[in-house]
């Protein structure tokens, strides 16, 4: 027969998927011999069971009924004494922590009987008929949810009645009425009396709490902490103890360290002659735990002990709620406390120091996404006005500027700017380089604005819905803004405000930078002790994605011992795509005034490189995107010829347009298909890099140049591409040696690694691609389209464009490492998607034996301290 209930003497902290957090901690503590109030936990198999049968498991209320005998004796009361009673507090207590997302009764064991006994015991009437009144309120609410309202408007008559400004002018006749109108309310709700048994109370509050875990909140809750929502929770059932029995009494919260900043020391807060409830609403203002020392200094010092202790179990930081009953102290709760990302570096560092932990744990109690929440520069949220709107909180960060509505005002300006357009598209790169946030009113997480900003570490909030978005202004809740107006964008939160927000930059990008040290800083200490050790035990190596010789600066001061990806398109931008119209229109000359341009572009970044492999991809995305849209030129020539006049060029140029058009354009014209199409065109591309290389050679560098083939599906596409290449290098004199390799981004590359690695020296997974072509998702739409469902419907946890999809995208890449190395076993491996960037996916890459991952500069770090980490 399964066993469902556990004295706290019984379990310990490594139960938690038995007891709960909550559970485990307090029979840890029972075990220590810490001064905890008798009890038990009702497993979460219990739960699970009740929630699977929706009736309790047969044989629980027997346990429980055991038990609860046990608690008796050990308290020397029991439950319904009209002279002495027992109470007893029941509480959810999950795997994981959810804060105030379900049940708490407290009082059980109160009734028309009892509350004389608990009134003679306390010498306090006034508090007996209260936690009376509390009880049925309580009870009434969770366990036969009766509107709190009705309880609220009976205790607001009360006071009205009375005259009392507060509950606690309320006395303790007034009390006893109010608790015969709440059992008016209870009757008038449920058909029946409040329950005088207190064993049937007991029973009903366990089965509240079981039904709470599905409660809606709790359920949304989970969602979004990615909790699975199969687990149940887990029931306390422990004696009551009271902070509100006199001067002499009291409750309170301690940290063994700071959460905030990791500093040792006494922190934490403390209410003198109150429960925990009254701190919690804010009742009083609670003084700080220092304090104590002075209103009861033997508990402060037993407090401290106890404190101590328990950071030596737990070997980390540890929060506590504790009560004082009449001068006795009493442990309520315990666990590893929650802190934030700058506490999580100093503490994990200082227990290193202090012999607690090793170098390897350190690393594997801080995680990226710490890493990354220290390097966004962040509002001051205290001198945060309300927000106008908010959006999709797509690339973190805080920007503030005057409101731009199109790329080339973005160019022009001289001060901070924010561009805020409808949606962007690769026309909009010179304003978002030249902006310092991006907001837009379409699209989710993987629109171009989001994917493009996360990639320059730029401030973007999009899908902000409610602006209204006009050619030269933006109207938000009927407020009118024009351009030159000034608002600050939280690209952390999604929210959007008029005016400047005050800013802090991050210490620890300038850390990265190289423009503070981590001399005398206990968190850039922390950050580089961290770092280190993450280099030294990481197998994976870390690249970034640059395409400029300043980004690619930036990523080396940040830790990137190479270049991933370098798109090649992001320099045909700007003036130069004239010269890709003339290419389009046949003037092969466009070809030769492209050639200087690259190469020039080359030598900057392979000198920002030097001596680091630099992978260089030839052009990847669909010439079109170069030229004006269809219909908008359609219209300028529709126009012209209405007019009488002659389109002239651009009536060539719409020719063309019409030509190239395609209707699924990511799926057309691109990558290797370009070269193989366009004479000339990839032959342009490796001339300049074999020239840029030579050239840096010639000038005593050291440039390690690769070529990477975009796209390809089948090894005859890179063979031919290939041979070109190799025609070309091989008449560039002063060229170091360059490999040729190519990008599996099309399922079918994958497929056909192994044949694909014949002519390839390298791979290069690209997941965002191949993630597209493997879904069958467009990378650009689906996220406003349905995402929101998907999420909502659990087919998935996380975009699968933010983090890899293991099962299906994942399993191409192991089936693609294994082929492509069956054939050519040195074959070196990488990956450049946004995936790269990820900590989740990071991981994976790992697991699946790749080489190095590349990401955009501002994550470099992260990944590297990731790297680390998955090898610990
Ligand atoms: C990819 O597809 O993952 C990739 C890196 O290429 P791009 O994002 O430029 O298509
Ligand atoms: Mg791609």
């Amino acid at each position: 027969m399964s066993r469902y209930v556990y004295d706290f003497v019984e379990g310990d902290k490594d139960l938690k998927d038995l007891l709960g957090g909550k559970g485990a901690n307090l029979a840890e503590m029972t075990r220590m011999g810490l001064p905890v109030p008798p009890g038990f936990t009702i497993t979460t198999e219990a739960c699970r069971e009740y929630l699977r049968t929706g009736s309790t498991p047969a044989g629980l209320f027997a346990e429980v009924e055991l038990h609860l005998r046990a608690v008796q004796t050990r308290t020397g009361k029991s439950l319904g004494d009209p002279d002495d009673p027992l109470l007893l507090s029941v509480r959810s207590g999950g795997r994981f922590s959810m804060p105030g997302m379900m049940e708490t009764i407290l009082d059980i064991g109160l009734n028309d009987a009892s509350v004389a006994g608990l009134a003679r015991q306390s010498a306090d009437e006034r508090f007996a008929w209260d936690s009376y009144r509390r009880l049925i309120q309580m009870f009434g609410k969770t366990a036969f949810d009766i509107p709190g309202e009705d309880f609220e408007t009976e205790l607001a008559n009360a006071r009205d009645a009375a005259g009392a400004a507060t509950d606690a002018d309320l006395t303790a006749a007034q009390l006893r009425d109010l608790v015969h109108a709440y059992k008016k309310v209870f009757q008038a709700h449920t058909g029946r009396d409040f329950p005088q048994a207190p064993h049937e109370q007991l029973f009903l509050a366990v089965t509240a709490v079981f039904k709470s875990w599905n409660a809606e909140r709790a359920v949304l809750y989970r969602r979004q902490e990615r909790i699975p929502q199969d687990l149940g929770t887990a029931v306390n059932v422990m004696a009551m103890v009271f902070g509100n029995r006199g001067t002499d009494s009291g409750t309170g919260v301690a940290f063994t360290r700071d959460p905030a900043t990791g500093r040792r020391g006494v922190y934490g807060d403390y209410l003198s002659n109150a429960q925990g409830e009254d701190v919690v609403a804010g009742i009083r203002n609670t003084v700080g735990l220092g304090e104590l020392a002075t209103i009861d200094p033997a508990s402060y010092r037993r407090l401290l002990s106890i404190m101590e202790r328990l950071e030596g179990r737990y070997r980390d930081l540890c929060d506590i709620e504790f009560t004082i009953e009449n001068g006795k102290l009493w442990m309520l709760q315990t666990r590893v406390g929650k802190r934030t990302p700058a506490a999580a570096f100093v503490i994990a560092a200082q227990l290193v120091d202090e012999g607690t932990i090793t170098l390897d744990e350190a690393l594997r109690r801080v995680t990226g996404e710490q890493l990354a929440q220290l390097m966004f520069p962040s509002f001051d949220q205290a001198a945060a006005p309300e927000p106008l709107t908010t959006g999709v909180a797509a690339s973190p960060g805080a920007a503030v500027g005057a409101v731009v509505f199109d790329s080339a005002a973005a160019v022009a300006a001289t001060g901070p700017v924010i561009l805020v357009r409808r949606e962007t598209n690769p026309d909009d790169l010179p304003g978002m380089i030249a902006a310092q946030g991006i907001l837009t009113s379409r699209g989710g997480k993987t629109s171009h604005a989001a994917v493009v900003a996360r990639g320059m570490g730029k401030t973007c909030v999009c899908g902000a819905e409610q602006l209204e978005i006009a050619a030269d202004s933006v109207t938000v809740n009927g407020r009118v803004l024009r351009a030159g107006d000034v608002i600050s964008v939280d690209g952390t939160t999604g929210r959007v405000y008029a005016g400047a927000v005050p800013v802090h930059p991050s210490a620890v990008v300038r850390y990265f930078e190289g423009e503070l040290t981590a001399h005398g800083d206990p968190l850039l200490a922390a950050v580089e002790r961290l770092m280190i050790h993450a280099g030294h035990v990481a197998r994976l190596g870390v690249h970034a994605n640059a395409d400029t010789a300043a980004d690619a600066a930036r990523a080396r001061r940040f830790g990137a011992t190479g270049v991933g990806l370098c798109r090649t398109e992001h320099m045909f931008l700007g003036e130069r795509r004239v010269l890709i119209e003339r290419l389009i229109l046949g003037d092969q000359d466009a070809l030769s005034d492209l050639l200087p341009l690259q190469r020039a572009d080359f030598e900057r970044l392979f000198a920002a490189m030097d001596g680091l492999p630099v992978t260089v991809r030839l052009i990847d995305p669909p010439l079109h995107e170069f030229l004006p849209p269809l219909e908008e030129l359609t219209a300028r020539v529709a126009r012209a010829e209405a007019l009488g006049e002659d389109p002239g060029h651009e009536g060539t140029l719409l020719t063309a347009v019409r030509r190239m058009h395609e209707q699924n354009p990511m799926l057309g014209l691109r990558g290797v298909r370009l070269g193989l199409v366009i004479p000339g065109l990839f032959a342009m591309q490796v001339r300049a890099i074999a020239q840029a290389a030579a050239a840096r050679v010639a000038a005593g560098g050291d440039p390690r140049p690769e070529i990477m083939v975009p796209l390809v599906g089948a090894v005859q596409e890179l063979d031919t591409v290939r041979t070109e290449a190799e025609s070309v290098l091989a008449g560039v004199a002063g060229a170091p040696p360059i490999r040729i390799g190519t990008m599996i981004e099309v399922p079918r590359a994958a497929l056909t690694a192994g044949q694909i690695a014949g002519s390839a020296e390298f791979f290069s997974f690209g997941t965002n691609d191949l993630t597209q072509m493997t879904w069958g998702f467009s990378r650009d739409d689906v996220e406003g389209a349905f995402f929101g469902r998907y999420l909502s419907l659990g087919i998935f946890a996380a975009s699968p464009f933010e983090t890899i999809d293991i099962d299906g995208v994942g399993e191409l890449v192991r089936i693609a490492v294994e082929r492509g190395r069956a054939t050519r076993p040195n074959l070196t491996v990488g990956v450049c998607g946004e995936h790269g960037g990820d900590p989740a996916s990071v991981r994976f890459f790992h697991t699946a034996g790749l080489d190095y991952v590349s990401c955009s500069p501002f994550r470099v770090p992260i990944a590297r301290l990731e790297a680390g980490r998955a090898s610990v």
